[in-house]
């Protein structure tokens, strides 16, 4: 195909018709089994992979949004996907010990109470709250009620449009390298193919700069019109080759080490990942089937590996079975994520620590928006263009809500959480939080991940308590406001007792044979 410099295309057929996929991790083969159902009968799908360098190989926890991607997306059946990865289901995220040492809340997937009028339910619930009639948000969601009595069910099309049940949102927790293979599996099915190789040099045209081909230790060249780089975090293409920058956002999000080590099971699995706050950082414990993922995200300015190695060994609930694993790495995104014939997914684009399980989410979000702005071998500006400015919003967005975490927190027990506490936050941060305090209102900006309830909630449970509550909450008379309270909580603890425990929808759905 004749390219002219800048991409522009001078033969009839401008279609892309080889697709180069660089690293076979969660976000390589999640981009191959894409890339392969919706593209792969005019165009091939190759994927470049070292097994001598591996993967991450951690990722464990997931948003309500992977759901889509795995089931809507790609088709695969929820069951036969948790039993090959060994999956367990998520209801939310319990925070310990993050807006006080002591405290305990839980960000919970899904609506808080039920909506009534133009307003948000926590409005009503926060006048009578302030009042001390009512306890706390918690008890207004489904998933926060059901998750620390370890009980779960899926809402099931008969759940009615009022019942709690109804859009039940949950996630999931699986093992990462099993997630890789389960789609290799899937995404080679659909005609993907894959290469065994380091690759060690990247060729770029000298007309334009767009990368015509890998080339492989074996000296084997592999060539494409189109390059996704998922090579984690030596970003071989969008970094050391077409040296896009990294915009560093340590300044905010201060952990750049995790130490990670699995251990035995001690009971049945919680159906939420738990995320501890500890001196220099957190930790995250995450129940699979047939282990449980723990980790202690940290910033080495204020801890050394060792002694966060110890921290973690110390605070297990089982038995460790590994010796604990470093992991380093610069909190921050690409200052763009398509560049010429390059696009960037998962620890390549950028990493904002694990906090929230955002990332394979991100890689799912990029790749619905790739295939929304595809290209052809023109490689319109303006596509890309596109691309880095919706990518670079939902990345801000998501890191503002990571940093509000750290940020809105009473500790001063160690120099990292006094940083924290003390350090300028985003302008959009700042005035989010501004007006939460005023009288509890949150406006959503655009098309920001996370929504009202993930901000309610994660807002009081850090300690932001509203001064006051929306003018027009007071229209309604107290007796009927208070009856509302009672009706949507009774109804929603009526729905968490009437849930099996997470162990028993488990075993009678995705039980997993043993590792
Ligand atoms: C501590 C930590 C905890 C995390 N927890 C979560 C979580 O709970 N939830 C979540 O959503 N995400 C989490 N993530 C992020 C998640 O792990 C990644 O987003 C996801 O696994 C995708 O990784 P990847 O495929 O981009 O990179 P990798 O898994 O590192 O894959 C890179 C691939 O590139 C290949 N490669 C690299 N160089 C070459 C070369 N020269 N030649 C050939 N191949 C090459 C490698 O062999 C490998 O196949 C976490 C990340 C970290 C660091």
């Amino acid at each position: 195909m004749p390219v002219a410099p800048h991409g522009e295309v001078t033969g009839h057929d401008a279609r892309i018709r080889r697709i180069v996929v660089v690293g076979g991790g969660s976000a390589g083969w999640m981009a191959a089994a894409t890339l392969a159902t919706y593209l792969g009968r005019g165009s091939s799908v190759r994927l470049v992979e070292s097994e001598e360098i591996g993967i991450v190989g951690v990722g464990e926890a997931s948003v309500p949004h992977l759901k889509t991607f795995n089931g809507e997306v790609l088709g695969i059946d929820e069951a036969e996907f948790l039993t090959a990865t060994q999956g367990t289901f998520k209801l939310g995220i319990e925070f310990r010990d993050w807006g006080r040492i002591g405290d305990a809340y839980m960000h919970g997937f899904g609506r808080i109470g039920r909506s009534m009028g133009p307003l948000p339910f926590h409005q009503f619930w926060l006048k009578r709250f302030l009042a001390g009639h009512a306890p706390g948000i918690g008890a207004y969601t489904l998933q926060t009620v059901a998750a620390p009595q370890g009980r779960f069910t899926v809402g099931g099309s008969d759940a009615s449009a009022g019942s709690p049940l109804a859009d039940f949102a949950y996630a999931y927790h699986f093992d990462a390298g099993r997630y890789a293979r389960f789609l290799r599996t899937l995404a080679e099915r659909r005609g993907a193919t894959r290469t065994e190789g380091r690759i060690v040099d990247v060729v770029r045209r000298a007309a334009d700069g767009f990368v015509e081909a890998v080339v492989l230790e074996s000296g084997e060249r592999i060539e494409g019109d189109l390059f996704i780089d998922c090579s984690g975090f030596r970003a071989l293409l969008i970094g050391q080759a077409l040296e896009i920058d990294y915009v560093d956002w340590r300044q905010w999000l201060p952990c750049d080490r995790a130490m990670a080590v699995p251990s035995a099971n001690a009971g049945p699995p919680t159906p939420y990942t738990r995320a501890t706050a500890r001196a220099a950082g957190w930790q995250w414990r995450i129940p699979l089937q047939h282990r449980t993922g723990n980790g202690y995200v940290y910033a080495s300015e204020h801890l050394s590996d060792d002694e966060a190695a110890a921290t973690l060994l110390a605070h297990l609930d089982g038995e460790a079975l590994a010796e604990p694993r470093a992991l380093r790495f610069t909190t921050g995104m690409r200052r763009e994520f398509w560049s010429a014939n390059v696009v960037a997914l998962g620890l390549a684009s950028g990493f904002m620590e694990p906090l929230e399980s955002t990332s394979i989410y991100l890689v799912q979000s990029g790749l619905q928006r790739l295939l929304g702005l595809f290209p052809d071998l023109g490689f319109e500006p303006q596509l890309a263009r596109r691309y880095n400015a919706d990518t670079t919003f939902e990345y801000e967005r998501i890191r503002d809500f990571l940093v509000l975490h750290y940020h809105a927190t009473a500790r001063d027990d160690s120099p990292f959480w006094t940083h924290c506490r003390t350090m300028p936050v985003p302008e959009a941060l700042r005035e989010t939080i501004t007006m939460f305090q005023r009288d509890g209102r949150y406006f959503r900006h655009g098309d920001d991940f996370f929504a009202l309830p993930s901000w309610v909630q994660v807002m009081l449970g850090q300690g932001i308590v509203p001064a006051g509550y929306h003018p027009v909450v007071d229209e309604m008379p107290e007796a009927h406001l208070d009856a509302f309270l009672a009706r949507v909580r009774e109804d929603i603890a009526r729905a968490a007792a009437a849930m099996p425990t997470h162990q028993q929808f488990i075993d009678r759905y995705c039980k997993a044979p043993p590792a």
